[in-house]
């Protein structure tokens, strides 16, 4: 008897350059790709609103690419390592192959899968979500990087990556097919009310649309270093929620820009900040939850319902300061922001507002199409200062400065269009004159500074 062998994807939903699937392709056996929503294993960190809109068009798309090969997605719900055990049972499978993911839970559920397994079915885990295995640039002592710039300068001694390899044109089905979920059954997308509309103008989930948008970025790849930080203009690539869920291998992206020539450093350095978050997740699993630096443990973060009001009016795109409301509307209407307002909105809570990072961290877990455990935590541990590599707490990102050295005039009229009307020297701060309809800041910036000075200097205090 052939004995088929499982595909267990997860994020890594693609077809081309997917060595778990390549790896089952290659035993000559039918194949069961196998998708698994699991809600249980993460607990807490289960995927949020924005994510699970995208996971639903990836896995459709997943499935009509496994369709025209041939096969078919297998989906199933539960804790992965029951399922996946039971299901390796079921049809007499005794390989599952994966790609191997850094997030606390998945390595946990890797652990329990190979043990469930009792010698029945193995694991056998694959390295192609990142650039190089996570964990595996080491300094020259044998440790892991701590710090990025010196993590990028021997990530880049090993690259350029491995050439991706093509989809399989075939994939062997098995005579008889395990019964699936219906996708629809997951209730993966809003319906009561549809708050999608913005995110489905905006992007196509799957491996084609990924590649599309890849191949409608390598145009600019040249140019990525001139304008990235201008949020008015299309600068970056917009890979990110399609590099999170896997529907193309970064390996791809890296030999799509190079091919194209032109000084594209600087973009190559950022797919490296991609891989350098995971590999400080895999030393300190827990980044999401605590601040790297201890002292952060005192600090006298604001809280009760000012602080509440305070939050939600930044959740909200209602702070009265127009880039941070431009770049939180932005990421409400379509899951996505600007990484240089990205960096001035997680500044502008912590600092001006005094806010815990964590709950920042986890209202862009829900809202980010892109949401990802490493690349959050890292950079809003980043932006807080309270990171392994971050930025001081004492320099305090100055947003109406930022707005107006970004040119961030037309991205602020898209966005909030209150202040439409504004000429771009009045544009960025809109006390100057008072517009209608438009909220008054939260806090003036010169006592909001000093306020978050003092508080930092509280924290020192404390920790002593
Ligand atoms: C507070 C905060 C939270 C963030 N949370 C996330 C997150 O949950 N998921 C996420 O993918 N990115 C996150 N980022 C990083 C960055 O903002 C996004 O990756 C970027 O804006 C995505 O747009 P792009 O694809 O056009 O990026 P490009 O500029 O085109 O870069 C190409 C790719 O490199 C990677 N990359 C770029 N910048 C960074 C960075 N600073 N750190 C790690 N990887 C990077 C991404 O995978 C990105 O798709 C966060 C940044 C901040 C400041």
């Amino acid at each position: 008897m052939v004995h088929p062998v499982i595909v267990w994807f997860r994020r890594d939903l693609r077809l081309g350059d997917q060595p778990a699937l390549a790896a089952a392709v290659a035993s000559g056996a039918p194949v069961i790709p196998v998708y698994v929503l699991d809600d249980d294993t993460p607990r807490h960190r289960r995927m949020g609103a924005a994510s699970r809109w995208w996971l639903h068009g990836s896995l459709a798309s997943l499935d009509v690419e496994l369709r025209t090969r041939g096969s078919r997605l297998v989906l199933r719900r539960g804790r992965s390592d029951e399922v996946l055990s039971a299901l390796a049972r079921e049809i007499g499978a005794n390989e599952i192959h994966a790609i191997h993911h850094v997030e606390p839970w998945w390595r946990n559920a890797e652990r329990a899968l190979e043990k469930t397994g009792g010698g029945s079915h193995a694991l056998y885990l694959h390295h192609g979500n990142y650039l190089a295995p996570p964990g595996t640039v080491l300094t020259g002592g044998g440790t892991p990087f701590k710090i990025y710039t010196p993590f990028w300068r021997a990530l880049n001694e090993r690259m350029p990556p491995s050439m991706p390899q093509d989809a399989p044109s075939r994939i062997p089905a098995p005579d008889n097919w395990p019964a699936s979920d219906a996708l629809d059954s997951w209730n993966l997308l809003p319906e009561r009310p549809d708050w999608a509309g913005g995110i489905r103008a905006e992007w196509t989930p799957g491996e084609a649309g990924a590649r599309a948008r890849l191949d409608e970025f390598v145009d600019r790849a040249k140019h990525y270093e001139g304008l990235r930080n201008f949020p008015s203009v299309e600068g970056t690539s917009r890979l990110s929620p399609h590099l999170h869920f896997g529907e193309i291998s970064p390996a791809s992206v890296w030999q799509a820009v190079i091919e194209q020539g032109g000084s594209v450093g600087t973009f190559l350095g950022e797919l490296g900040w991609r891989d350098y978050a995971a590999n400080v997740v895999v030393q300190f699993p827990d980044y999401g939850a605590r601040s790297y630096k201890q002292e952060f443990d005192a600090f006298p973060w604001r809280e009760g319902d000012a602080a509440d009001a305070d939050l939600a009016a930044w959740q909200r795109g209602q702070t009265g300061y127009p880039i941070v409301d431009a770049g939180m509307r932005q990421l409400w209407t379509t899951g996505w922001m600007h990484n240089r307002v990205r960096m001035i909105v997680a500044s502008f809570l912590i600092k001006h507002l005094l806010i815990d990072w964590r709950r920042g961290e986890e209202w862009f877990w829900d809202t980010l199409v892109d949401a990802d455990y490493a690349q959050n935590a890292v950079n809003w541990q980043w932006s807080a200062g309270s990171g392994v590599d971050a930025n001081m707490f004492v320099r305090i990102m100055a947003p109406l400065t930022q707005s107006d050295k970004f040119d961030a005039a037309a991205y602020i009229r898209e966005w909030v269009p209150e202040l439409r009307a504004q000429s771009d020297a009045e544009i960025h701060d809109p006390d100057l004159p008072r517009t209608r309809g438009y909220p008054a800041k939260l806090v003036d910036h010169s006592s909001a500074r000093a306020r978050a000075l003092a508080a930092h200097a509280e924290m020192k205090e404390r920790a002593s």
